[in-house]
């Protein structure tokens, strides 16, 4: 299954059509004597699963003018279970699609058309709430499934009497008001190296070859990879925020307006942050949890002094100190820059120096250790 949506996206993108009927077959024959996965089916079983990703795919890109606009990102192909719900004498039934229990992380997903798939459960959700269901087809052939649900209310999260500001950069991904930093993770920067060394391969590999085809798969892991840990690290330190505070300001700033004053290095940089995706992610869980979002004039931040207000003529983005010519003031740039989103955001910011502390973060960046030094009522994040 799994092999014939790669293959297929594949031909579908080299010549602009997916494979025929005849072709999916053929191919599902072949996998066969390749594949263990597929040993022990029997051949028409197998031509059988061709046939029905085959009629699946061509309903989606016959119908595809139906289906509810979504944004299109270029790394997936999706269908699209516009209906979740059929009534039928009054009862509600879910339309081409089930979900079973395997155990707690795993549930099967059938759904018509495509199959079986075993389903890894991210986050909780309520199953009489699903209105729409997403399948996803990556690049690399792994397969997404998004269940949206509407109306339906997230827990609140207990007030904790404190406001924060963030700022966000490219040296550090992000520094709070009160002194807190979280480090661009190394491993997101790993793949970004190795990235940029698979395309260099790539570009030496001879279009359409077996080895082009493994390194394009290759590629695509690694970019998918890539997004899913940086997304899983904003949703958690959102997480965090929204149970650590009450209200959190942010600047109101594109990313192509910073991109377009940086130099190329940092441009590459910026866009592994993903800043403007991070300021989404954090509204979201802020909001969803019912605590306060707050977006500031981004005008000068970096440049001015967060104690007499001074607004220095110029701060290239080497400068990592402030210094106020005017007070004298002397702070870390992106506390400075934190300070000041806080006092746009008309919340009071304190002017003693802080000493900047990482965020305790585990070595993968992803799950928190309890309790850091200082906050206090900090909950981890799992
Ligand atoms: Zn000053």
């Amino acid at each position: 299954m799994k092999l014939l949506i790669t293959a297929s996206i594949f031909f579908y993108e080299r010549d602009g059509k997916g494979l025929s009927q005849t072709e999916l077959r053929q191919l599902a024959l072949d996998l066969r004597k390749q594949d263990e996965e597929y040993q022990h089916l029997h051949s028409q079983v197998v031509q059988a699963i061709a046939d029905r990703y085959y009629n699946a795919l061509e309903e989606f890109l016959n119908k595809q003018s139906r289906f509810p606009k979504e944004k299109r990102e270029d790394n997936y192909n999706s269908l699209v279970y516009p209906q979740a719900w059929m009534k039928k004498r009054g009862k509600l039934y879910p339309n081409g699609w089930k979900l079973t229990d395997k155990n707690k992380k795993f549930k099967i997903l059938h759904l018509s058309h495509l199959g079986d798939f075993k389903i890894r459960i991210h986050r909780q959700f309520p199953v009489d709430k699903v209105k729409q269901i997403i399948v996803k087809l990556t690049k690399s052939g792994k397969v997404f499934v998004i269940f949206i649900v509407e109306n339906y209310e997230f827990p609140k999260l207990k007030k904790t009497g404190k406001k924060v500001a963030i700022d966000v950069g490219i040296y550090r991904l992000l520094t709070t008001s009160d002194g807190y930093y979280v480090e661009n993770p190394r491993r997101l920067e790993k793949k970004l190296e190795r990235l940029k060394w698979l395309s260099q391969s790539l570009s030496r590999k001879e279009k359409g070859s077996n080895n082009f085809e493994k390194m394009r798969v290759k590629i695509a892991k690694t970019y998918e990879s890539r997004v899913n840990f940086r997304h899983d690290l904003y949703y958690k330190l959102g997480k965090f925020f929204a149970e650590s505070y009450d209200s959190l300001a942010m600047e109101d700033i594109k990313v192509k307006q910073l991109v377009s004053r940086s130099a190329r290095v940092l441009r590459l940089h910026l866009h592994d942050v993903g800043f403007y995706e991070m300021r989404e992610i954090f509204k979201w869980q802020m909001e969803k949890y019912g605590k306060e979002f707050k977006v500031v004039n981004p005008a000068y931040t970096s440049r001015t002094c967060p104690k007499c207000g001074f607004v220095k003529e110029n701060m290239p983005l080497s400068e990592r100190v402030f210094v106020c010519p005017k007070c004298g003031y002397v702070g870390d740039r992106d506390h400075v820059g934190a300070l000041n989103i806080l006092s746009r955001a008309e919340w009071d910011a304190p002017l003693a120096p802080v000493e900047l502390t990482p965020l305790p973060l585990s070595r993968q960046g992803l799950a928190m250790k309890q309790e850091p030094h200082s906050l206090g009522g900090m909950h981890s994040v799992v």
